[in-house]
């Protein structure tokens, strides 16, 4: 019994083993799932990586959306997945706020994920309906303080990027606004310009064609330094505006489940450095005010440090503030 035991698991981790290094296998497809609604900024990212990934990976990958709650839905997914590379998860900051704003998390970030590397860093701009009386951030400021109590703030749920800077903003300006949450800032952005909600907070590569064709407002960037990419060039830094220690820039990381063989996770990595130094994808990213990263954290080891160090920063802010859900 005991042998018959011991050859099925040597024959289980050789079939693995196997599969392992035919990954990509040719007739396999790699879905890359985005927590956030298609058309958004964090989809936008993914479509671009996706197709830089092709060539280097030589394989098909697709994207497939499952929004919602802040980005919980889409980690959950790909925490319960085959970790077998074929499912993998491209998340942005989120990773590091959903620990502190849910009570409960049907998954852990620091151990139901394989790291496989950070993909950019992304400014956030703060917007506005296109009909708000407001025309720069002086003008909004004083908006605000006559509106209190009447603001509509849209966000992408508990836990996103738009959400986190909301919160920021709300509490920088001592004025609490009614949060609209909606699956993606795609969603969200769609009704600031229909005028059903009046501010937004979102990552400039949701914004910049919008600020571009006067679509939206656009009152200021939420870097500590001005944007040097021609549309966003003339918006101030919130910290300029008297908003002060404000400072927030997204970034977008590469997972897959806990559990998939090292030699997948090496050749999804190996792939992920040539995408980021695919000239297209970065003149696509640069245009959008997006910057490619570079630096250590394509390693595994260190995006997985960086996100740690992320869940503290801003598990310890979230706290402060005093916002759940369960
Ligand atoms: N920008 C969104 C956020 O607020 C996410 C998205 O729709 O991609 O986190």
């Amino acid at each position: 019994m005991k042998t018959l035991l011991s050859f099925t698991l040597l024959a289980i981790a050789a079939a693995t083993s196997a599969q392992a290094q035919d990954f990509p296998a040719k007739d396999k497809t790699i879905t890359l799932v985005v927590p956030f609604a298609a058309g958004g900024p964090t989809d936008r990212v993914a479509r671009d990586l996706a197709e830089a990934l092709r060539k280097p990976l030589g394989a098909n990958v697709v994207v497939d959306n499952t929004a919602g709650a802040g980005s919980s839905i889409g980690a959950a997914r790909v925490a319960r997945a085959t970790p077998d590379g074929y499912t993998l998860l491209l998340n942005h900051i989120g990773m590091s706020t959903m620990p502190a704003l849910y009570r409960k998390l049907s998954f852990s970030v620091p151990n139901d994920f394989e790291y496989l590397g950070i993909i950019n860093d992304v400014p956030m701009t703060l917007i506005g309906r296109p009909n708000l009386p407001a025309n720069n951030m002086q003008e909004l400021t004083a908006w605000i303080q006559q509106s209190k109590g009447k603001i509509n703030l849209g966000n992408a749920g508990l836990g996103a990027a738009s959400h986190l800077c909301g919160l920021m903003f709300q509490s920088a300006m001592k004025v609490e606004m009614t949060t609209v949450p909606y699956k993606g800032t795609a969603p969200a952005i769609t009704d600031l310009i229909g005028g059903q909600i009046d501010l937004l907070c979102d990552q400039t590569t949701n914004t910049t064609p919008q600020i571009e064709g006067k679509k939206v407002k656009a009152y200021a960037v939420t870097t500590s330094k001005r944007l040097t990419t021609p549309a966003l060039k003339d918006l101030p830094t919130l910290a300029e505006s008297g908003v002060k220690n404000f400072e927030v820039t997204i970034w977008h990381g590469l997972y897959a489940p806990k559990g998939t063989p090292a030699p997948v996770l090496q050749k999804i990595n190996d792939a992920l450095k040539v995408a980021l130094k695919d000239p297209d994808f970065i003149k696509k990213q640069e245009g959008l005010g997006a910057v490619v990263a570079t630096d250590k954290r394509v390693e595994p080891a260190e995006h997985k440090k960086f996100v740690l160090a992320e869940i503290d920063k801003w598990g310890a802010a979230i706290r402060a503030a005093g916002t759940y859900a369960d």
